[in-house]
């Protein structure tokens, strides 16, 4: 039976998106990261950055629809806060506190408590809702890849994807061939970053220092990143790491 092309159903923009993303998808396997949270953290800075001096309450961001102010989730409203200048910041926080202080004054929300009245600012992370949407793109074709060469043969012998999205790209697949074979890749991935690691500190003297090679330094990072994902992770994709869901091959 002759195979159907990938994505042969995508209209010709949405295929070059997809073409695109599955650029910089390789691009980023090349480098040993887990090709999507490297996709992922690049472009959660292109979309920190749009909320930067962010002082209009009438604009609404085009991508996510939603208008300032939007409550931030811890983490990525201190990345904006780094990031974005003091008028700024100054401008976010007087913003925000103006509506809770809106919301806290109205008794009938205030009886509810503060979370209850807060409850109406506290909307999807503006960050985080877009990046797990892109997450779920990019997973999909990480799923298609593993059911097509020659980008198969790339991604399983890459040192492969972090934790968290080999349990999503394995809950995405159907084949139970594809299954197990992420599931090998994983493991050998995970073998090779152990014996680095022994190495590594085998020559933490200093004498032996100079003899460690690029990936043995590179490793007590890749192994973190390995089983937490990488530090751009938007929320409800970090918890998704779970190893017991894994029906590891025999
Ligand atoms: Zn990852
Ligand atoms: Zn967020």
């Amino acid at each position: 039976m002759q195979e159907e092309p990938v994505n042969d159903h995508l209209g010709g923009r949405e295929r070059e998106k997809v073409q695109s993303d599955a650029d910089a998808l390789r691009s980023a396997l090349r480098g040993g990261r887990c090709p999507i949270c490297s996709v992922l953290k690049t472009e959660e800075f292109d979309l920190l950055c749009k909320w930067v001096g962010w002082t209009d309450p009438e604009k609404q961001d085009a991508q996510t629809g939603l208008k300032f102010p939007a409550i931030f989730c811890n983490q990525h409203f201190w990345e904006l806060a780094e990031v974005n200048t003091s008028q700024g910041n100054a401008a976010v926080g007087l913003k925000l506190l103006q509506g809770a202080a809106e919301l806290l004054g109205d008794h009938a929300a205030f009886s509810q408590g503060i979370s209850g009245a807060l409850s109406h600012l506290r909307l999807a992370c503006p960050l985080c809702s877009p990046l797990v949407k892109r997450d779920g793109e990019l997973v999909q074709i990480i799923c298609e890849w593993l059911q097509t060469a020659p980008d198969k043969e790339l991604l399983l012998g890459s040192r492969g994807l972090c934790l968290p999205h080999t349990s999503r790209c394995y809950r995405n697949l159907q084949d139970p061939a594809s299954k197990q074979a992420l599931l090998m890749s994983l493991q050998q991935q995970i073998r090779q970053l152990i014996q680095e690691l022994e190495s590594y500190l085998v020559k933490r003297i200093p004498a032996l220092r100079p003899q460690r090679t690029p990936d043995e330094e590179r490793a007590p990072l890749r192994g973190i990143e390995k089983l937490v994902g990488g530090r751009h992770l938007p929320v409800g994709v970090s918890e998704l790491g779970d190893w017991s869901s894994l029906e590891w091959p025999g």
